[in-house]
């Protein structure tokens, strides 16, 4: 039985990433309130939001210090012209950024939302090298299960092909390599051993085609969109001696993994390393309005500066740049960071989601691995546990798992078939508890049943 309003909204919504068809059977739940890590749809039922709605909550829904400088911000500027026009808000963000990112990054170009964040680092990294002389170097090498954005030159540099397949005649020719895949090494490596043997795929097509390539674009250890597929520092501190060798930009993709969510507040501090790009959205609102900021180096910015004739200016703008009241919430967001002891907090949640997780999960039938870093947990089921098979995909077993947990008042989106944990920062254990243990019934149920049939 569909609602008044989830058949109005049927009637004029077509919803992302979604077959519009699958929605008569199963209508979109009507959300009216949030608190917490929990949101409250009409009928009074709650979903414990364990992925932090597509990964972008940090500190629960409804946030009350959050929401009070929003309405603040709100009343005194809400958005300005950001070209010849600053404000406070952007001008805290931007010096928080430079403060608190890796070493070496200086500016902070503004945009509004991921994908446009990539876009802006692809065509910096090109038009630098063209203003150097390089004009050979116009192709960008990109990962095996990357995932960067929606537009035509983030879908380019992604690798999964859901995304990608139908719109290939359209997208650029990027080199593409072979990333790392630790559930199913090729070098059969344990995990304590590793020396990131797989570089040697990007390092063999750096060696060919370095001379065209601009830069390399990497998600730092947490492929998320491809079912949050994990590797080890070591992988990135040796791509980025490999980008520096070959005179490659390294383009840092945090949008999903930045603002503490692998237990550093950046990923790349793991490895140590600074990129050339940095591009972060999602947490950095807190999940409240959408904002994006490329950090990069002087040595970037300097390409582009110059007398007004030499026409070297970065002349890239969207509507919504640096829009104030997002500013305003991202101002917030890093004085959290600052001030309060976040990163312990993501710490202590990391290491309870392990604990309940391993226990829950490891020795169930079907569940080929439980991996972790940070505060993102992720389940990858398998046909068989010793040859990896995976479950085809046609059979939508994580859709159906989802289907069932959401009737249990727990919202898991899964990937294919890996479900994750990505919850607020916030989370309580109570409420951990009730996500690790609702989606253990979920899948011994799902299985029972599915073995019945
Ligand atoms: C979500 C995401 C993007 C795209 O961001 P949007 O705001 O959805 O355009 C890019 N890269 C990564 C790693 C992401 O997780």
């Amino acid at each position: 039985m569909m609602t008044q309003l989830q058949e109005k909204d049927l009637r004029y919504i077509w919803h992302p990433c979604a077959q519009m068809k699958d929605y008569e059977q199963f209508p979109p739940k009507v959300i009216v309130r949030g608190e917490g890590v929990w949101l409250y749809d009409e009928q009074g039922q709650r979903y414990l939001d364990a992925v932090s709605s597509w990964w972008v909550n940090l500190f629960g829904h409804a946030n009350q210090r959050l929401s009070q400088v929003l309405a603040q911000q709100a009343q005194t500027l809400e958005h300005t012209i950001f070209a010849n026009f600053t404000h406070l808000p952007a001008i805290e963000v931007a010096e928080r950024l430079v403060r608190l990112t890796p070493q070496g990054l200086n500016k902070v170009f503004f945009a509004d939302n991921g994908s446009a964040a990539i876009e802006v680092a692809l065509k910096m990294s090109f038009q630098y090298h063209a203003q150097k002389n390089k004009t050979r170097k116009k192709r960008f090498l990109a990962l095996t299960n990357a995932y960067h954005g929606e537009t035509i030159g983030a879908l380019s540099v992604g690798g999964v092909d859901l995304y990608n397949e139908v719109y290939t005649p359209l997208l650029l020719d990027t080199v593409r390599s072979q990333g790392p895949d630790c559930y199913r090494c090729p070098f059969q490596q344990q995990p304590s051993h590793c020396q990131a043997q797989c570089i040697e795929f990007v390092e063999r097509d750096l060696q060919q085609h370095h001379e065209e390539i601009t830069a390399v674009i990497i998600e730092p250890l947490i492929q998320a969109a491809a079912g949050m597929k994990m590797y080890p520092p070591i992988y990135l501190k040796k791509l980025r001696a490999l980008c520096t060798t070959y005179d490659v930009h390294l383009i840092a993709d945090e949008i999903a993994v930045g603002f503490g969510r692998t237990g550093s507040l950046f990923a790349c501090e793991q490895a140590d390393i600074s990129p050339d790009f940095l591009c972060l959205s999602k947490g950095i609102t807190g999940g409240y309005l959408p904002l994006s900021v490329v950090v990069t180096t002087n040595d970037v910015y300097e390409a582009f500066y110059d007398d007004y004739q030499t026409m070297k200016a970065f002349l890239h703008s969207h509507s919504y740049t640096g829009n104030t009241l997002a500013c305003r919430i991202a101002q917030e967001v890093l004085t959290m960071f600052e001030d309060e002891n976040v990163m312990d907090m993501v710490q202590e949640k990391g290491a309870m989601l392990r604990r309940q997780a391993e226990t829950a999960f490891c020795d169930l039938p079907y569940v080929g691995e439980y991996r972790q870093i940070g505060l993102v947990g992720a389940i990858e089921l398998v046909v068989d546990k010793t040859t990896k098979q995976p479950f085809p995909s046609e059979e939508r077993i994580g859709y159906h798992i989802y289907k069932e947990a959401l009737e249990k008042g727990l919202l898991i989106r899964p990937l294919g078939n890996i479900l994750y944990f990505m919850p607020p920062y916030t989370i309580t254990e109570e409420e951990m508890t009730f996500m690790v243990t609702t989606t253990k019934d979920t899948l011994v149920n799902f299985f029972a049943e599915r073995e019945l049939v």
